[in-house]
C-alpha cells in the first residue's frame, strides 16, 4: 500500500477491510483463494483481511501501525508520511508464538527474520512499540509486558 498523500503523525489513514471472522462453522475457503496469511489475529479471533489491507507490508522500522477500536481495525501514521511513501507496519506488534520467516524489508534496523512474536523484538524495540500495543494485546499479556 502507497500513501495517495501526505499523512501527520497519529493521522487515521486506512480503515481495515475485515471482511468476516474465521470460524470452526465459517472456515476459511482456501478453494475460493482465502489464505491464512491473509488473516489477523485480534484477541484470539482469526479475522479474514480483504483488498487492499491484506497487501500492507511489514518493516522493521514502518511508518504505521493497527489500533484496534470498537468498530474495527485502523491504520495510523507513526511518524509524517509523504505522498508516494509506502506504508508500512511491524508485523512483530501484538503478535505472540506466530510463524517467523525472513525480512528483507530493507529498513536499516532491519533484523533480518520477521519473528512472529513481539516478546523476541530486542527490549529497546518492545519499549518503543509498547505505547502502539492493542489494548486486548496488553490484557492477555499483562504478566509479561512492563509499563510504558
Ligand atoms: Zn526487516
Amino acid at each position: 500500500m502507497f500513501a495517495c498523500c501526505a499523512f501527520v503523525s497519529g493521522e487515521r489513514i486506512h480503515r481495515i477491510n475485515a471482511v468476516r471472522e474465521i470460524t470452526a462453522e465459517a472456515p476459511l475457503r482456501e478453494d475460493l483463494g482465502e489464505r491464512f496469511d491473509h488473516c489477523d489475529y485480534p484477541d484470539g479471533k482469526v479475522v479474514l483481511i480483504g483488498f487492499p489491507s491484506r497487501h500492507l507490508n511489514h518493516s522493521c522500522d514502518p511508518n504505521a501501525y493497527l489500533h484496534y477500536e470498537t468498530d474495527a481495525c485502523y491504520v495510523l501514521a507513526r511518524r509524517r508520511i509523504a505522498a508516494g511513501e509506502e506504508i508500512t507496519i511491524d508485523y512483530n506488534v501484538n503478535i505472540s508464538g506466530g510463524t517467523a520467516w525472513p525480512c528483507h524489508c530493507g529498513a536499516r534496523r532491519c533484523l533480518g527474520t520477521v519473528l512472529g512474536d513481539f516478546f523476541l523484538l530486542p527490549s529497546e524495540m518492545q519499549s518503543e512499540y509498547r505505547p502502539l500495543l492493542a489494548e486486548w494485546f496488553v490484557r492477555r499479556h499483562a504478566h509479561r509486558l512492563v509499563a510504558p
